[in-house]
């Protein structure tokens, strides 16, 4: 089963609930080109090529940010119904599907030692271009199985999504160690005052 998906990491970039929604990974082009490298959607090398041209192109590095934050909200959008165990409306799927369809010229067969695959064709001159198989990891999580296994995090602060990898499938927090663990603590304090 995939856990890991670009998509759904793309949209733990920022926080979504009160908790912590200024923070935000993409605040700026080189957070994008940072968590691009992070996830091996770019080399180093191109991380830091884009990141230069950014520096020189400040303007066509805010529109490629604004369209960062544009098409997380759209994944975010599907995948929080989806999570809550709804199924994607039809103005959402065509809202990304209008998001999506601005990168699929980029997509090429390659061949490789073991057979062909698809690879990417990003304009290292298109500071847009790292967003292309983010939006395309999303078209491939929405006809896969793991669709079922989206869910939002219990805890009532946090708004990240996960794709329960677990046999029951009976996971409820983002992260263990974090909405799992704070929601551990807040039910002991609630049955220690239930106990005074
Ligand atoms: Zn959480």
């Amino acid at each position: 089963m995939r856990t890991d998906w670009h998509a759904l990491g793309f949209t733990k970039t920022r926080g979504w609930e009160a908790r912590d929604r200024q923070a935000d990974d993409l605040a700026d082009y080189a957070g994008l080109a940072s968590w691009c490298e992070r996830r091996g959607i770019l080399s180093g090398a191109e991380a830091r090529a884009y990141r230069a041209l950014a520096l020189s192109r400040p303007r066509m590095a805010g529109a490629a940010v604004h369209r960062a934050h544009d098409l997380r909200r759209s994944i975010y959008d599907v995948l929080r119904h989806v999570g809550t165990g709804n199924t994607p409306t039809r103005e959402q799927l065509d809202d990304f599907t209008a998001r999506a369809k601005r990168y699929a010229r980029l997509r090429r067969l390659e061949a490789m030692a073991d057979g062909v695959t698809w690879t990417w064709r990003l304009d290292p001159g298109c500071l847009e271009h790292p967003l292309a198989p983010i939006a395309w990891s999303m078209t491939e999580l929405l006809v896969s199985p793991e669709l079922a296994r989206v869910h939002l995090c219990e805890a009532d602060d946090c708004g990240w999504l996960f794709v329960d990898g677990s046999r029951p499938g009976s996971r409820r927090w983002c992260d263990m160690s974090d909405c799992g663990n704070l929601a551990k603590v807040r039910r002991f304090r609630a049955r220690k005052r239930q106990n005074r």
